[in-house]
């Protein structure tokens, strides 16, 4: 075996069967640097600086799965919040269909406020807003518009999209549609939001 003296860091070659199993003190003819000298590892126990870099080792397995991890949430946020993620920036929505992950618009969060309904004749003109009332930019969705008479028969019914594809949080947007009803006079008007996919 090769020993280095840590001081001057001559290099001597010792027999190995001479030096005792656990280590043991040794000096060198060198510079007289006194240390204590271990046998090479297979015959040694584990010692103490063996431990401290199994230790060194693990913290850095550590830091290497909390690295991942974290990698791995961030990917997974930008997974399930895919809608809000596209809804301030509507570039990656390619990417992610591209992937067949599909964006729809939430509608949970959305509201029509604001209806206006004004019948001419058998014109029914109606207007209103979609609020989002969420934290975040919404994607907009769209509006199935029923108009129904008062024996409940469906005279009319059309899904139509209000003016802006985003509505920022906290934020509303127009939409205005012009129908063409009969027995205007008796008619009920619905406006719901509905998903929609969101391909741009
Ligand atoms: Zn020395």
């Amino acid at each position: 075996m090769l020993l280095t003296c840590p001081k001057c860091e001559t290099i001597f070659r010792v027999d190995s069967q001479n030096l005792n199993v656990n280590g043991q003190t040794v000096r060198c003819s060198i510079c007289s640097h006194v240390w204590f000298a271990l046998p090479p590892k297979s015959d040694a126990r584990p010692t103490k600086p063996y431990l401290a870099k199994k230790v060194i080792g693990w913290n850095r397995m550590g830091a290497i799965l909390f690295i991942l991890l974290l990698v791995g949430a961030f990917a997974g946020g930008f997974v399930h919040q895919r809608v809000i993620v596209t809804a301030y920036f509507p570039g990656l929505i390619p990417g992610y269909n591209s992937l067949g992950m599909n964006i729809f618009s939430k509608t949970d969060e959305l509201a029509v406020i604001d209806l206006r309904a004004a019948y001419t004749g058998d014109i029914l003109r109606l207007g209103g807003r979609l609020q989002n009332n969420s934290a975040f930019d919404a994607h907009a969705a769209d509006l199935l518009v029923t108009v129904t008479s008062n024996d409940g028969t469906v005279i009319n019914e059309q899904t139509i999209s209000p003016d802006d594809q985003i509505i920022a949080a906290g934020v509303s947007t127009p939409f205005f549609v012009q129908l063409s009803v009969e027995k205007s006079d008796e008619a009920a008007v619905t406006v719901l939001p509905i998903a929609k996919r969101i391909t741009r």
